[in-house]
Parts: structure tokens; sequence; C-alpha cells
């Protein structure tokens, strides 16, 4: 059959039957109190053991999911895509989640964020030996941008490329770099102009992080886990066809990754989708606070607002489906997002008291902890609410502009 004329229905069965043949159902998450895991964490909190383990299985899956054709739905067939439309991709979507497969968190970033980056911005070559491997499963990829001095100001960074012929030198310090533990490629942004204005001055790579000179140093976050790291540059040395976009114009691409990460993160794909009311509720049962007006109240507001976040993302979402850039709606779902999230770490550390902080081996209860210290890192990944709420201001309220300490 022709790819290009299989109908959503023919497309449905198809996935259907791969995921029969290779997964088995998921069972229904129960919210029985005491039943399954208690797990509520946001951030990954695991062992550097499990967490090779998870990429270990992710990859075979990967593996098996692109060959078979449900890899990369919508992406162009010259790098091994299906070109059919966004209704396909959301068909494999909700009939995959039916079923118990392994973790993709470990891909998230590549594919969220870095992919459609590489996609935009790179050249052929780049194109032709990265995007099929990133959608088979085959390489991962981080996102190289924050660093000790520049964060909310990415602009400000120092990290520095240099041309050196067909190449580039590069030396500098990266932080806060998500999975490059398990990266086989990085997204960087580095200053190659330092007399330039400052946005003016940055040019994006694609780095090798098995290259010599790249130093990958895990960082412990007080919720247990060490999912980032401190990603240090000593002269490495970049191909000039691995350059992102053209040299001094690194701010436009470090944009595209940012309004995708935005996107990904208020979709719920980073990692903190919503937990589900119900829990919340049985919460309140369990510890005898579900008469209490100003429980009621809280969880009443999280209902709400959990409603009023998703359809802001749907309708941003609908929008990007549309053909349109991610635009400022971005911002205001993933601010959504986190100030639910925040609600809801409100909401328990109320209704649980002393047993947040003080492990009686009751199921459901210490297990909050994990949230409510991973939670905060949810309000600064991808744009600090701050920041968020600036762009909010300025762009989509058309408030006067926060001031400016430079230019
Ligand atoms: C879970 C998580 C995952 C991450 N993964 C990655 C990754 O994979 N790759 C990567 O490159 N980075 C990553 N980061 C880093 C993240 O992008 C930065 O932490 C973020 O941009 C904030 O920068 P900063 O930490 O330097 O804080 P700062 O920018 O120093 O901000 C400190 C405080 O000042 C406030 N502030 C700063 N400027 C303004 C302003 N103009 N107006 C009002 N308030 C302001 C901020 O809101 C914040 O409260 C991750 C962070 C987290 C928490």
């Amino acid at each position: 059959m022709s790819l290009e004329t299989i109908t959503e229905e023919q497309f449905r069965d198809e996935a259907v039957a791969f995921l029969e043949a290779n997964a088995k159902p998921r069972q229904e998450d129960s919210t029985a109190w005491g039943e399954g895991s208690d797990k509520v964490g946001l951030l990954a909190e695991k062992t550097f053991e499990e967490e090779m383990e998870e990429v270990r299985e992710g990859k075979v899956w990967k593996g098996r999911v692109f060959d078979a054709g449900f890899g990369w739905i919508t992406g162009p067939s010259q790098y091994g895509g299906r070109e059919l439309p966004a209704s396909y991709e959301r068909i494999w979507q909700a009939e995959s989640a039916r079923f118990d497969t392994p973790s993709e968190q470990p891909f998230g970033i590549g594919l969220g964020m870095v992919a459609p980056t590489i996609l935009a911005h790179a050249t052929e070559n780049v194109k032709d030996a990265y995007l099929r491997k990133m959608y088979r499963g085959d390489i991962i990829a981080c996102q190289l941008f924050s660093e000790p001095a520049a964060g909310s100001d990415l602009a400000g960074l120092e990290g520095r490329a240099v041309r050196d012929g067909d190449e580039w030198v590069l030396n500098g310090q990266k932080v806060w770099t998500s999975g490059a533990q398990y990266s086989d490629i990085g997204e960087i942004i580095m200053r190659t102009d330092p007399d330039a204005p400052k946005h003016k001055g940055l040019t994006g790579f694609v780095v090798d992080m098995h290259a010599p000179g790249v130093d990958v140093r895990p960082l412990r976050q007080m919720t247990g886990g060490a999912s980032f790291n401190e990603v240090f540059f000593t002269d490495v040395r970049v191909p000039d066809d691995h350059r992102l976009g053209d040299v001094n114009e690194g701010w436009t691409v470090a944009l595209t990754t940012l309004m995708n990460e935005r996107a990904a993160i208020g979709g719920g794909g980073g990692g903190a989708g919503v937990i589900g009311t119900q829990r919340l509720i049985e919460l309140a049962r369990k510890m005898g606070r579900n008469k209490d007006p100003i429980v009621r109240q809280a969880l009443a507001e999280i209902y709400a607002n959990g409603t009023v976040a998703r359809y802001t993302n749907m309708r941003a979402m609908a929008k990007i489906k549309a053909g349109a850039l991610p635009g400022p709606e971005m911002s205001i779902a993933k601010l959504s997002l986190t100030n639910n999230l925040r609600r809801i770490s409100d909401y328990v550390s109320l209704v649980l008291g002393p047993r947040l902080v003080a492990d009686a081996g009751e199921w459901g209860t210490y297990a909050w902890a994990e949230f409510v210290l991973g939670q905060p890192g949810m309000s600064i990944a991808g744009g600090t609410d701050e920041i968020l709420r600036n762009i909010v201001g300025e762009r989509v309220l058309g408030l006067p502009k926060e001031p400016r300490v430079d230019k």
C-alpha cells in the first residue's frame, strides 16, 4: 500500500496490530489506596545504572517502532519520516498510550527540541547524519544552553567558539544539562563575536558529546537523583558543517529550541503530567481531611485551574498544528501548568502535615516529598515563571517593557 494514500482507519489498524504484537495492554492506573507504586516525583530520581537500563530498553523499543513506520510519522521521507498529517501522529499517541511500553523520557529533549532545530537550521550533512538516528533511538541529544552566569539572560553566555579553518574550537562551561550523561550529541550555543551586541554574537552548533575535550560531571539535586550535569569544553573541535544557521545568528536558533521547549513542557511532555484529581481526593479522605472546607476549596482550585490549563494548552497546540510557530501562548501554557503544580504541592503539604517530612513507611504519604521538592524546578526549567510573566505582559498584554540592565 502506498503510504501517501493510507487512510486514518487503515493507519489505526496498522498501529494497533503492531502494538498488540509487540507490547502488553496497559493496566488501568489504580487510584485505590495502597495499590501499586506510590511514586509521584516530577524529576527522574534514578541511579546511574537504572538510567542506563532505561536508555537501553528505550533504544530497543524506539528502533522497533521506527522500523515499523511509527517513529517519525509526520517527518520528511528523505530523513526517514512518513510525511503523514499530524492527525496520524495523534492516532499513534492515543493507541500507544493504551499499551505498556518502555519509557521514552531520555529521548524527550532530543526529539522535542533539538531535532526540530536541526530540521530548521542544520546543513544537509547534519540532517542526513543525525535525524534518522535520533528518531530511531540510535542516538540521544541534549541541550547545552545554560551557563553558570547565563540562564534567564541566555544571550549573556560566555562560552567561546573560535574559527580555525574548516573547524571551530569550543571552550567554556555549560550547566544544568539534562541527560548529558547518556547523550551522543548536543545542541550548543557559543559566543563567536565578543565585540557584537550580546544577541548578535552567538552561533549554534551540533557537538559530538564523545569528542576529546568534552567532560560531563553529574550534579545531584535535592530530590536525590542526578539528572543534570555540568559540561566542560576544552579545545573541542567541531566541523563548520555542524554549524546551525549562519555565523552570529545563534539567537534565532536558540529561540526555535526554546519555543519548542515551552511547547513540550506546557504540553505535559516534560515529565510533569498533572496528577489526577482522584488521587488527591483519595489522599484527603485517607488523612480524614475531606470535610475540611479549606482542603475542599484548594482541591476545587486545582481542578478548575487544571482544566483551564489543559484548554489553554490545547488552544496553543491547535495553532501550532495549523502551521503557526510556537508563540507567547506557549509561555501561558507553561505558566498555567507550573502554577497548578505549585497548588498541588501546597495542597499535599496542607493535607499531609508532618507525614510529608517523616517517613513512617506509610503508603502514599512521604512519597509526596519527592513531588514537593521537585516542583520548584518546573518553575525554572524552560523559562522561569518571572521571565514568562514578562513575556506575557509585554507581548500578549502590550504592557510597557520591563527595565533592562543592558541593551
Ligand atoms: C529541571 C530543569 C532542567 C533543565 N535542563 C536544562 C538543559 O537541559 N539544558 C540547559 O541548557 N539548561 C537547563 N536548565 C537550566 C534552565 O534553563 C535555567 O535554570 C533557567 O533558564 C534559569 O536560569 P538560572 O538558573 O541561571 O537562573 P537566573 O536566570 O539566575 O534567575 C534567578 C532568579 O532571578 C529571576 N530573574 C532573572 N531575570 C529576571 C528578569 N529579567 N525579570 C524578573 N526576574 C528575573 C528568575 O526568575 C529567578 O527567579 C534546566 C533547569 C531545570 C530546573
